[in-house]
């Protein structure tokens, strides 16, 4: 079993990224400028935009948090996005999802300028990527495909699994590995909370992609000997011997699954890195102008 290490890979991504940007400014580029929206106090939304500001100041992004009440209204929060969609030095910009249940996450989303949609939600963004064209991808997939990159693992004709069907994940994941380039040429399998014989399903994957959201839902009886698995869930689940009052969970059983793995993601440490290096690859290419010219 070897471990697919988020911590190495990213660091080693965000080194790169670093030296691209040192790179542009010096040939007159703008340090590209990432902004992000945060409404409500959602502990573990406060954590990820903390994470993604701080990736941000390491790389030499600019960043600006702007900060919303929970009581916000569609209106006003649409107003923020047209501001940020109009303000020429913010490069791309994300809006933390959940949003709080009267805001329609779907308008927001649509409201974003797609050139400036770094987290590839736009619907047009999700199209493009659907018909191979240039787009932002999704910042989950992208660090996933980024890791099956860098371990060198083979995907042509491989058969690939994965559980959930999200905007977010599972549903681009599916359309991703099934490209007719690397990574992808997979035979995909999407399945979700509806499937029958979910185990059965799984024991064919070769590399087996889980993000459904239950931890340790995935035991060692659901993997095929030698598969690839990849774990996106993170859950928090209480646990008292924590500072935090609560402990990091994936999806899958680790202990159990990584014997029967060739690769497999640990839980922390492993996707949820990855995730932020596909945010500041896609704020660099907006600043570059590489997806919209
Ligand atoms: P979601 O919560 O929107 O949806 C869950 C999906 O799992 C649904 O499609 C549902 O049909 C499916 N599902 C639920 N129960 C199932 C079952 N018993 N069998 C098969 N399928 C089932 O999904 P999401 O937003 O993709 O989140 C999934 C997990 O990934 C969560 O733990 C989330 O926190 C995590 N996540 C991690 C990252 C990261 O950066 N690592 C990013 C996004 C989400």
């Amino acid at each position: 079993m070897q471990l697919l290490d988020g911590k190495a890979i990213s660091a080693q991504i965000k080194s790169e990224i670093k030296l691209e940007v040192e790179n542009w400014v010096s040939t007159g580029g703008k340090k590209p400028h990432l902004a992000a929206i945060l409404v409500g106090q959602d502990g573990a939304s406060e954590t990820y935009v903390a994470s993604k500001i701080r990736s941000c100041e390491e790389i030499g992004f600019t960043s600006t948090l702007l900060r919303f009440g929970a009581e916000t209204t569609e209106a006003e929060l649409l107003a923020a996005v047209d501001s940020l969609n109009k303000n020429p030095d913010v490069d791309g910009f994300i809006v933390q999802l959940p949003l709080p249940k009267h805001i329609s996450e779907n308008t927001v989303m649509e409201a974003v300028d797609p050139s400036k949609d770094v987290d590839g939600f736009h619907p047009i963004n999700v199209g493009r990527m659907c018909k191979g064209l240039p787009a932002y991808i999704s910042a989950t997939p992208f660090g996933i495909l980024e890791m099956l990159i860098r371990a060198g693992i083979e995907t042509a004709g491989k058969n690939c699994v994965v559980i959930g069907r999200s905007q977010i994940v599972g549903l681009p994941m599916s359309i991703l590995m099934q490209r007719n380039e690397y990574p992808g040429n997979c035979t995909v399998t999407i399945t979700h909370s509806k499937t029958k014989n979910l185990k059965e399903i799984c024991q064919t994957a070769d590399i087996l992609i889980v993000a459904l959201g239950r931890p340790e839902f995935v035991t060692a009886d659901y993997i095929k000997e030698g598969a690839v698995v990849i774990d996106v869930g993170i859950t928090r689940v209480e646990d008292a011997t924590k500072k935090s009052g609560f402990a990091i969970k994936g999806d899958v059983n680790f202990a159990d699954v990584a014997p029967k793995s060739s690769f497999i993601t640990p839980v922390p440490g492993g996707v949820g890195l990855m995730t932020i290096c596909g945010l500041l690859t896609n704020t660099l290419k907006a600043a570059r102008k590489e997806i919209y010219k």
